[in-house]
């Protein structure tokens, strides 16, 4: 399967793309997740990002398409999930191009609806650990100890963009550039709203519950 997760920030998708790769053994490509990398390891690629993540603003297309289509090119024969990627309709024609030239083509594109001032909320109080990633919320996901993980007892930090200021940007970077890909996806493939104002679970239940039709769709 080759699919697409799409959502403002903060809708789930990193979440929800781990479970859907565990199920379908697919290779989750979280563009977020590589730009940081990146940028931990002090790369070409990772400095020349730097400013627009810290501002909330979108990496340049060019920079970005050149990245994911190396990862992309490693993903094994059951498939992939992009998390992030693509965010500009430019983005998903390159996609698409790339794509068709070993005759491929997405499969499916699931759309995480959800409002912006919960994701707002999800964001701004989203605390991790700078060791092992475990990810905690100040309201509903609360470490045992107050600002320490549970897990090695290090520092809990804000990522850099999940401040106000930069959440608000960012969300206004979603409306302005990724949301078209809605409306681009509604006329070239096959997309599915799923309401990600729930649970976890519940909102992976609905995911499971549409692509196990797709799956029985295409048997
Ligand atoms: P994320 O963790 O997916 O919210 O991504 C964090 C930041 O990385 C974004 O705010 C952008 O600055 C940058 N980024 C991630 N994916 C893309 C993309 N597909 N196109 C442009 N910028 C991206």
């Amino acid at each position: 399967m080759r699919l697409v997760l799409l959502g403002a920030p903060g809708a789930g998708k990193g979440t929800q793309c781990k479970h859907i790769a565990a199920q379908y053994r697919l290779l989750h490509l979280s563009s977020g997740d590589i730009l940081r990398k990146e940028r931990a390891a002090g790369t070409k690629l990772g400095k020349k990002a730097q400013s627009f993540m810290d501002s909330g603003a979108l990496v340049p297309d060019g920079i970005i398409l050149e990245m994911m289509t190396k990862a992309i090119k490693k993903a094994p024969a059951a498939g992939f999930i992009l998390d992030g990627f693509p965010r500009t309709v430019n983005q998903a024609v390159e996609l698409d191009k790339s794509l068709a030239v070993n005759n491929r083509k997405l499969d499916a594109v699931l759309n995480l609806k959800i409002d912006d001032r919960i994701v707002a909320k999800r964001m701004t109080g989203r605390r991790s650990c700078p060791q092992c990633g475990a990810v905690y919320h100040i309201d509903n996901l609360k470490p045992k100890v107050d600002g320490l993980c549970d897990n090695d007892g290090a520092k809990l930090v804000q990522r850099s963009d999940d401040s106000p200021e930069v959440v608000a940007n960012r969300l206004k970077t979603y409306h302005q550039q990724t949301e078209p890909l809605v409306d681009y996806y509604k006329n070239n493939g096959t997309i599915f709203d799923v309401d990600a104002d729930r649970a976890p679970d519940e909102v992976g239940a609905l995911i499971f519950q549409k692509l196990d039709d797709l799956a029985k769709c295409e048997a």
